[in-house]
């Protein structure tokens, strides 16, 4: 299936029958950059095909599309998840609105399928809906969620989670979060009561992993998010939702470019089913408008 057709499509037709000259590079690059794929990593992919070119006394534009994919390859990588009998602990981590509360539910069921016994926190206590939200979730998947009421300390309700996660032998504790805009202090703050929980409890801590959620569809400012989330509390990786209605895919191999963070998984709809572990293969070529 191919995503970000549009931009795909257009990318595909600049390296399509023609010759390398000025206005390819100058094409190129304005594509490049209302795809999402920023300034810094514009000038790499073009001045890198510049000297492909020259070095090799390449014609044909199409002869460097390969050589796009080599560099674009460079910065994207998939997050390798695996689960032993530990208890996991997974903070899912995201501004409102990003589709967060709908990805834990797709997890959770992508990883009971798959034989892991998960329990679900709902650790955004400040939002009423939020907490109801993820109860919805968990009835109709029929999921066990550890609760507390609005306003009460997510701390405390992770620390229930646990607590419960562990006397039923669950591998996987999802939780959600505040997904107020936060500021770096508030982050921290409430991350530094996290790892003190997580500590006390006696998880692994390669077991404790910190996913930002982030909307595929709003290019710029997921990579902003991401930038914002990962100076705060370190994070493990990042998950990408509507990627079904990005128009663009760019922002991702910045992502991968300026934080060095893997992709964990991409949704693909609101249905529980519409999520994958990234494919980093399938990405590229939507990108380059190479699949069908
Ligand atoms: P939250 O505020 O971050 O918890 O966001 P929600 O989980 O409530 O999702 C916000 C909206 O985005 C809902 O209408 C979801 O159905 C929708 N949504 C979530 N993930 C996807 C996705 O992968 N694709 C599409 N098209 N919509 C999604």
């Amino acid at each position: 299936m191919a995503f970000f057709k549009k931009f795909g499509e257009k990318l595909r037709t600049i390296f399509k029958s023609r010759k390398i000259d000025e206005e390819f590079f100058d094409e190129l690059e304005d594509t490049l950059i209302e795809g999402d794929l920023g300034s810094r990593l514009t000038d790499e992919i073009v001045e890198t095909l510049r000297k492909e070119a020259k070095e090799n006394k390449l014609t044909e534009a199409t002869e460097l599309q390969e050589k796009m994919k080599q560099i674009l390859s460079r910065y994207v990588k998939p997050y390798e998840f695996s689960f032993d009998d530990k208890l996991a602990v997974w903070m899912i981590l995201g501004v409102n609105g990003v589709g967060k509360t709908t990805t834990i539910a797709k997890m959770a069921k992508y990883f009971t399928k798959r034989g892991q016994r998960v329990l679900l926190a709902a650790g955004d206590t400040f939002r009423a809906a939020a907490v109801d939200q993820l109860e919805i979730h968990a009835n109709r998947l029929s999921m066990r969620i550890v609760k507390q009421s609005t306003g009460s300390d997510p701390g405390a309700v992770i620390f229930d989670a646990i607590t419960s996660a562990i006397a039923q032998k669950d591998t996987l504790v999802l939780a959600d979060t505040a997904g107020r805009m936060h500021n770096k202090e508030n982050l921290m703050k409430e991350l530094k009561k996290m790892d003190k929980i997580i500590k006390a409890k006696n998880i692994a801590p390669d077991h404790y992993k910190k996913f930002l959620v982030i909307d595929a569809t709003t290019g710029q400012n997921g990579l902003s998010q991401a930038m914002l989330f990962d100076e705060a509390v370190k994070l493990d990786g990042v998950i990408l939702t509507k990627y079904d209605s990005a128009a663009k895919g760019g922002a991702l191999v910045q992502i991968g470019k300026l934080l060095s963070l893997p992709i964990v998984f991409v949704c693909t709809g609101e249905g529980y089913d519409d999520i994958k572990p990234f494919d980093k293969e399938e990405y590229l070529d939507s990108l380059m408008g190479l699949s069908d």
